[in-house]
């Protein structure tokens, strides 16, 4: 078991977080922005001090190898370097340089790898300039069509592919991250979990599956004044007790389901008039298939008339639930054992990378504590011996997947 320099992780993430900082402590680096220009400069610049190859591929993610005595593909590390505007100095740019350290204690100790390691930062994972999120990741897992990528513009109405070619890495098609033994993430929680019960690590078994629901009540409008109760037709009033019911219904199917009522829209919104429609959206995340089908049948069973307004759901969208490889989660946790750090099983609320390289790659992610559960925010915190102990077990992982890879799988390259 190799431990991590703590000094040297913590001395690395603060000079990450000078690329963008901002003056609350946090950071603005959005993607292929001058500032994340900076940031993989950096990157590049460490992984070729440390021996490793660089390609781009055709939407600028880089890939860093560290040859192996075997040619055959790698196991992959990976994350993002781009940040929201105004986000924390963790989020993303952890998974990298986690990375990054394990790599240099592999070489204190002199080891040498069996099978490449491979380090990538994906283009534009939050989506804040151009998007949607997790665009790179999602073209090359075949989740998007690339020439609709280009077109997406930011606020300034520079598109994705000026800031592509404007940024120098642009890369070829063929350097794409097709194939790799594994794949592992490491990110902060972005969560209270972990905080609340005082773990070390959290072993991800995949991404919450969610749908998202638009529910519209129809009535009529008329004077606040002259209409009788009896005689109305609000949709105010049938909202509210639909919104009622739906909390006492959904929140009877799981322990673990979340939903939120996250928008309401009433018309035409005037304090002397009745309104004549309500639209409002519950967004609902749980990590069985099962629960999830349930909470459909109670969305679309609300269809109905009711005091004389129409009510109509329609789903906006919906993912279905990730799940992690079960083999790779083992050995995060076998990991935690080893160095007897505390650990919780559980699912992302987020999404990130991996969920999309999960569909072509064996993929896990591992979780160190948001303090305060807080992120997207200047506020972000992790503690910087949680950072250590989380490169740990990344490194700690790797070096159990070779050993297994070494035995079986190698013998076909
Ligand atoms: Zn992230």
């Amino acid at each position: 078991m190799y431990a991590s320099d703590r000094s040297r992780l913590q001395a690395l993430i603060e000079r990450f977080s000078q690329f963008g900082a901002t003056a609350n402590g946090g950071v603005t680096r959005l993607s292929l922005s001058k500032e994340d220009v900076s940031a993989r400069d950096c990157f590049v610049e460490i992984c070729k001090e440390l021996g490793m190859d660089i390609k781009t591929d055709d939407m600028a993610n880089i890939y860093a190898t560290l040859p192996g005595k075997k040619e055959c593909p790698p196991i992959v590390i990976g994350s993002h370097l781009d940040s929201v505007e105004k986000g924390g100095r963790f989020d993303g740019v952890l998974g990298v340089l986690t990375g990054i350290e394990a790599i240099r204690t592999l070489k204190d100790n002199n080891i040498e790898l069996e099978i490449p390691l491979m380090l990538v930062n994906f283009t534009n994972e939050e989506g804040a300039r151009f998007d949607p999120a997790m665009m790179s990741s999602g073209v090359i897992a075949s989740k998007f069509n690339r020439e609709e990528m280009l077109t997406s513009s930011d606020k300034n109405g520079i598109t994705f592919q000026e800031a592509l070619q404007a940024s120098g890495y642009e890369g070829e098609q063929e350097n794409r991250l097709t194939e790799a033994l594994a794949y592992i993430e490491l990110h902060i929680e972005q969560g209270p979990v972990l905080a609340a019960k005082d773990c070390n690590i959290g072993v991800v078994e995949g991404v919450l599956g969610m749908v998202c629901y638009e529910i519209t009540v129809t009535g009529e409008s008329n004077h606040a004044g002259t209409t009788p109760m009896s005689m109305r037709k609000d949709p105010m009033i049938v909202a509210s007790r639909l919104i009622s019911s739906l909390h006492e219904q959904l929140g009877k199917i799981d322990d673990k389901l979340v939903f939120t009522f996250g928008r309401m829209n009433v018309t035409p919104n005037i304090h002397t008039v009745i309104p004549n429609k309500v639209v409002f959206t519950i967004d609902s995340r749980h990590q069985s298939p099962e629960v999830m089908r349930q909470v459909e049948k109670v969305l679309t069973g609300v269809a109905a008339e009711e005091n004389g307004c129409r009510i109509r759901p329609v789903k906006l969208w919906g993912r279905d639930t990730v799940f992690f490889d079960e083999a790779i989660c083992d050995e995060v946790e076998k990991s935690c054992h080893n160095f007897g750090y505390s650990f919780n099983r559980m699912f992302s609320g987020a999404g990130h990378d991996a969920q999309y390289i999960a569909s072509i790659i064996p993929s896990a992610m591992i979780f160190v504590p948001s303090i305060g559960g807080k992120s997207h925010c200047e506020e972000e915190e992790t503690e910087f011996e949680d950072c250590a102990k989380g490169a740990d077990v990344l490194l700690r992982t790797v070096l159990a997947l070779q050993t297994k890879f070494s035995r079986s799988t190698l013998n076909q390259y």
